[in-house]
């Protein structure tokens, strides 16, 4: 009676293949390294933390030099020593604070480029940081994001991570055992699963156009 279509479990696990995919996909081609991940930080955000962390301590340092009274019961008379202190109680407040304000900046970039939903993965990440999980949604961000975009093997024209070949040189980007349908590294002489003998690719001449 009904078209035969995939069952909602066929489906699901379709898109969770695909999942698994993408994640192994990035794995491979994306290189993290904590210096180009912080480059994408918008320069604005990093300048306003260390601007809020200076007021902070010129407010708390002024307290303690101006206002005798606010100091802790038994430094009312040192005054070098509670400027110290407050100066590293500011210090570690600001470390957390700013940690989060970076993070949600960082998330909010990253999604853009990886042409994910940012607003809603910045709300969310946000929503999730004064919870006692805190960092959970970071995590969770960090699991799920969609890979970058990377040059194709064959002529570098950058490819979405979803594409299954290129569209300037239809390059095979998701390469398959023509025996076992099981997906495969470019650089596999055989199949991993089965070992049928792979041909080696057919755009191997990569005569480069200028
Ligand atoms: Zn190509
Ligand atoms: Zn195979």
């Amino acid at each position: 009676m009904g078209t035969p279509g995939p069952s909602i479990g066929q489906s699901f696990g379709d898109s969770w293949n695909e999942r698994m995919r993408l994640i192994r996909l990035r794995r491979k081609k994306e290189a993290f390294r904590f210096s180009d991940e912080f480059r994408i930080i918008p320069k604005w955000l990093k300048v306003l933390c260390l601007v809020l962390y200076v007021i902070a301590i010129a407010i708390g340092a002024s307290v303690m030099v101006y206002a005798p009274d606010a100091r802790p019961a038994d430094m009312q008379n040192e005054m070098g020593l509670s400027v110290l202190a407050i100066s590293g109680i500011i210090t570690l407040a600001s470390i957390f604070f700013a940690g989060g304000i970076l993070l949600l900046g960082y998330v909010n970039r990253d999604a853009k480029r990886r042409g994910m939903n940012s607003a809603l993965w910045t709300w969310f990440v946000l929503l999730m940081l004064p919870t006692s999980v805190g960092i959970i949604g970071m995590i969770i961000y960090l699991l799920v994001r969609e890979p970058l975009a990377y040059p194709c093997p064959r002529c570098s024209n950058p490819v979405g991570a979803r594409f299954n070949f290129c569209p300037n040189c239809k390059c095979d980007l998701y390469p398959s055992c023509p025996n076992c349908k099981r997906e495969i590294a470019e650089t596999d002489k055989f199949c991993p699963y089965c070992a049928t003998e792979l041909r080696p690719a057919s755009g191997e001449s990569t005569t480069a156009q200028a």
